[in-house]
């Protein structure tokens, strides 16, 4: 057999030509996202008073597997796709470990994430529909910068409620939203009715994402010509993100590698989910067997600690409630947390999966993972973002494992982005600065005890 060489490189014809649908495959669908004031599920009509009409189909369609990717959207891939599959020789010398691993790497792009691959997406239906542009919240950045770019391609008006502590401590991921044309503000804000509420009752808010999820919506929703895109959680973002396991898949099939162990960093569960995917439809079709495993932070706990209820995927309480692994709306991780991956629920998708037992979840700390990634930026070279360096952490273990039981496993894994922006959290690391926090069981049941009582 041919030696497979570090980056395996698929050829610009190799890009999906459609995303792949898990749900068309899953015997137990995801719940149905419900109306809040009825609490009856969704309809089209409803949900396009939000989102885009074609998007707001796509939330709904449980049923058609394959969906063609638009031109478009395949020419705007092809500027910085196929992502390459790297196997991390290196890493596997330096552990000393019989595994074999290889990782995705989705941060070669300006955004610095994977979030790009349905950014241009949504971007691209909104245009479809004649809009005049969309709205967004931001936490980190990477989402904003993320949109932004595409909106800047299609020549959309975007708008991005940026978390306030986010917008004041990376002033450089907000010059670059701008450098786009995005209209960036921080959240909360004056310009909301809920922003005026949330800033009447706590002045001295730093913000949040449920927080700047609800003006955002409200903002699409009161002006003509605007609908809301949203960057992670929902079906349809992973359906677009099928794209990263679909090339996976192709380039380890060009070798014949079948992974044992697929990891991914989870936060609202788009890049994971976007992942496993072709590997969970070969697994729900009974062709294949394969072990999956999100990573969260020990911090936001949503897999493993949450429960599965519905919930508000927002602060405001304006949107949809979703069936889903999830600590509660009102939840926000300790101060101390700087490695990202903060959202108090899960994609109903994932949620689905990992409660019917087909996909299992661990929680990291952050010191544990900032260790990880230093590890892996010193071998690899690359700088990874502390989300992904969730799944770094993990795979370590497993590999470490593996020299124990001299097992050869074949491990793979999702590194969703670059860090640059996140060196105030490397600082904190660096300086010996960073600490662990995890919520006792009596922090968690303020939010899980406000869960909405649904009769569905
Ligand atoms: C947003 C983000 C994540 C987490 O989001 P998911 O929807 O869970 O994938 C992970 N890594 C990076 C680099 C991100 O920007």
């Amino acid at each position: 057999m041919e030696k497979i060489p570090y980056k395996i490189y698929l050829s610009e014809n190799e890009i999906p030509k459609q995303w792949y649908n898990v749900r068309a495959d899953m015997k137990n669908k995801p719940a149905p996202l419900l109306n809040p004031g009825t609490q009856k599920p969704m309809t089209l009509e409803e949900l396009s008073g939000v989102f885009c009409t074609e998007l707001a189909k796509q939330e709904l369609d449980d049923t058609t597997p394959y969906i063609d990717i638009p031109q478009e959207i395949r020419d705007f891939y092809k500027m910085y796709r196929p992502a390459p599959l790297v196997r991390a020789y290196c890493l596997e010398k330096e552990l000393d470990t019989p595994a074999k691993i290889y990782y995705k790497f989705e941060g070669n792009n300006t955004s610095g994430s994977h979030k790009l691959n349905s950014a241009i997406a949504q971007a691209y239906y909104a245009k479809e529909q004649g809009l005049k542009g969309v709205t967004t919240e931001t936490g980190a950045g990477q989402w904003g910068t993320a949109l932004s770019m595409a909106c800047a391609y299609l020549g959309l008006d975007c708008k991005v409620y940026m978390v306030k502590c986010s917008y004041e401590q990376k002033p450089f991921r907000r010059e670059v939203m701008r450098t786009y044309g995005a209209d960036v503000t921080p959240s909360p804000s004056s310009t909301t009715e809920v922003g005026r509420k949330i800033l009447a009752e706590h002045p001295d808010t730093t913000g949040s994402l449920g927080c700047a999820i609800s003006e955002a919506v409200e903002t699409a929703v009161k002006s003509e010509g605007y609908r809301y895109v949203l960057g992670s959680v929902l079906s349809q973002v992973l359906l677009h993100q099928s794209v990263i396991g679909l090339e996976a898949k192709a380039a380890l099939d060009k070798y014949g590698v079948k992974p044992d162990i697929i990891i991914g960093c989870a936060g609202g569960g788009s890049n994971l989910g976007g992942l496993i995917s072709p590997f969970m439809g070969e697994k729900l079709r009974g062709e294949a067997d394969y072990e999956f495993i999100a990573v969260e932070p020990a911090s936001c706990p949503s897999l493993t600690r949450g429960r599965y209820a519905y919930d508000f995927c927002d602060t405001g309480m304006v949107c949809p409630l979703a069936k889903m692994y999830t600590l509660g709306s009102s939840f926000i991780p300790s101060a101390n947390h700087a490695g990202g991956l903060r959202y108090h629920g899960m994609s109903s998708v994932l949620s689905q999966l990992y409660d019917d037992g087909l996909m299992s979840a661990r929680s990291v700390e952050q010191t544990s993972v900032f260790e990880a990634a230093e590890k892996f930026a010193r071998i690899e070279g690359i700088l990874p973002a502390p989300e992904s360096s969730h799944a770094i952490r993990v795979a370590i273990d497993e590999a470490l494992k593996c020299k124990e039981t001299g097992e050869e496993k074949t491990i793979l894994f999702g590194l969703t982005g670059t860090g640059y922006f996140d060196m105030v959290a490397y600082q904190r690391f660096n300086d010996g600065e960073m600490s662990d926090y995890i919520p006792t069981d009596e922090d968690l049941k303020a939010g899980l005890d406000a869960l909405p009582k649904i009769n569905a």
